[in-house]
Formats: C-alpha cells, structure tokens, sequence
C-alpha cells in the first residue's frame, strides 16, 4: 500500500523528506561526482577500493531506462550481466533499479550508483551532501549510510546469485561526501558487513505479507480512492500501537498520533514510559491508580506512582496545598 497516499486520503498528510534547498543541494553535488562520464566517481572507487586495477580512463555508462520497476530492474540486471562477461573494464551503472524480496514480496530499491570492477566484482556508491571534515564524517550519519548501502549490498547479491559464475559483491562499499565545507568530492570506503548481516536476519525474520494479509478482517481494503469514513474505519480495524518514534518513521505518523492521544495511550509520551507503567496503558488508568481509585498495590508501577503522588501531595500541602 502507498502510505502516503492513505495519509492523504485520512487528512493527515505525512510531512518527510529534505528541505527543497537541501535536496536541490544534495541533486547538484551528485550530478558533479557523476559529471564526464563518472570520472571523478570511478577515480575515487579505483583510489579507494581498487588500487591494484588498471585506472580507469573512461568507462561503459549503460543505458538503464525501461518502463516501470520491474522493467527497470530487469534492465539493470542484464546490464550487469553484459558488464560483468566483459573483463577489463570499468562499468558505471547510474541509478540502477534493483529489486530485493522483502517478506516475499519485491521491494524496489535506487543505488545512486553500482561500479563494476575490471575483475567483474560490483560495488556500491552512496552519494551524501553531509561534508567530510579532515577524513571523516559524522558517526550517526556515516551509520545511517552503511544501513542503506548494506540493503542495496543484499539486493546485489539476489541479482549475483542468479549468473553463473556469481559476481563478487563487494561488502566494502564507496561513501561520497562534499570535502570540508568546498563542493569537492571527496570518498570514504566503508566496511558494511556487520550492517549486512543485521539486515539479513531482520529479513529472514520477517512475518511474510501473506500471513499478515490472512489476520486482516474479512473485506477490508485500504484504497485512498474509498470515502474518507469508510477508510478511517478500515484503517482503525487494525490495532496499531502509536509512539514518538513512528514520526521519522511511518508517513501515518501524523494519523496514528492523534488517534492515540483521543484515546489517551501512554504509548504516545514514548516507548520507554509504557515499559514503566505495565499493565496501565491509558493515562486515565494511571491517574486512577496514582489516586488509589485503581489498580493492584503489588502492583510496582502502581505501588510507584501511589508513592510519586504522596509526595506530590506532600510537596503541595508545604508549599501551600494544591492536589493531584
Ligand atoms: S502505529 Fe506507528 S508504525 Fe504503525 S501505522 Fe501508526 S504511525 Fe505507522
């Protein structure tokens, strides 16, 4: 389903993404590293990765149109193939589309870049406009590119599976960045092994689409082109658990958050708060049980908050009364 779209049709439009002046920034950098045929990006991958490969002067740059993902993919993967059975030279593949099987169903993924070696291994490249200083770049944001980077890695590596001889995909991968505060490219390779591995478990754990699509109830149907009432009552048949952490994650955020806060969850004062609390799981259980109008006194999250507010109470009759 396209929530975007479902955010829409519900009134509650998702608000991600860049800034159009960083994504603007960010399209003019890329187009720079990728300017002449890729030969400042292949320059860096043959410095960074490949030293001991002839350096590259000029590259295949394939042509990688074709209609739809599917048609996308399908292309990209024969353009791989055709690179990979001519040895010796170096391929730059632009925005490939690569398909990856995500709980058996294809999910459609956009390197900005794959490189095929002279040696026929394949690497991939990430394009970022947050700056290298001196060397190195933010931990947070060099981690958050190894994550995705080590998603395009796997999907490769569905694509190597199915050639004989299998590619080699490489697992250390081509992070470019903007040199200290210039617009010159400047390259890092990172070792995305760890994240591979990660996200390969997390795949394999995956609760399938089809078992999921079996526990819906009987009928429902999520299209944004339903009226709005019958969507928001497809919507809320499916229990969903509301935090913090949903808003730079799910484009529903928006939606959720409010249906949470009407119903007063804890969960929407964040993840950690409800692990406090228990069994309480609205912020009306909790007063009640803080007033001792509620709740098991073995309880340790009740036993707590009967104590929090008799301090309280405490607190306020000192300093002049008042009450919970
Ligand atoms: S609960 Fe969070 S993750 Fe689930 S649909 Fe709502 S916003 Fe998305």
């Amino acid at each position: 389903m396209d929530k975007a779209s479902l955010a829409s049709a519900l009134g509650s439009p998702a608000v991600f993404g860049q800034s159009q002046f960083a994504f603007m920034r960010g399209n003019a950098f890329e187009a720079r590293v990728k300017a002449d045929g890729g030969a400042e990006l292949l320059r860096l991958v043959h410095d960074k990765l490949d030293r001991s490969a002839e350096p590259p002067a000029g590259a295949q740059v394939p042509a990688l149109s074709a209609t739809g993902p599917e048609g996308r993919a399908a292309r990209t993967s024969l353009a791989l193939r055709e690179a990979t059975e001519a040895p010796g030279t170096w391929t730059l593949l632009d925005h490939p589309m690569l398909a990856l099987d995500v709980a058996g169903s294809p999910a459609f993924l956009e390197p900005d870049a794959v490189v095929v070696h002279p040696d026929g291994s394949w690497t991939v490249v990430e394009i970022k406009s947050f700056p290298m200083l001196d060397g190195s770049a933010d931990p947070a944001k060099v981690g958050a590119a190894a994550r995705q980077a080590a998603v395009y890695v796997l999907a490769l590596e569905q694509v190597a599976a199915r050639l004989s001889p299998s590619p080699r995909v490489r697992h250390r991968i081509l992070l470019v960045c903007p040199k200290d505060f210039s617009n010159l490219p400047t390259a890092s390779a990172v070792d995305v092994r760890k994240q591979r591995a990660v996200t390969d478990r997390q795949l394999a754990r995956l609760t399938r689409i089809e078992d999921i699509a079996d526990a819906l109830p009987e009928g429902v149907c999520f299209s944004p082109d339903l009226p709005a009432d019958e969507l928001t009552a497809a919507v809320e048949a499916v229990p969903a658990t509301y935090a913090p952490e949903c808003l730079s994650a799910c484009e529903l955020a928006f939606h959720c958050r409010a249906r949470s806060r009407e119903a007063g969850a804890v969960t929407s004062l964040g993840r950690p708060v409800r692990a406090e609390l228990g069994g309480l799981s609205t912020v009306e259980d909790v007063l009640a049980a803080a007033r001792g109008e509620a709740g098991d006194p073995a309880d340790p999250a009740v036993a707590a908050l009967r104590r929090a507010a008799a301090l309280r109470a405490e607190a306020l009759a000192t300093a002049g009364g008042g009450a919970l």
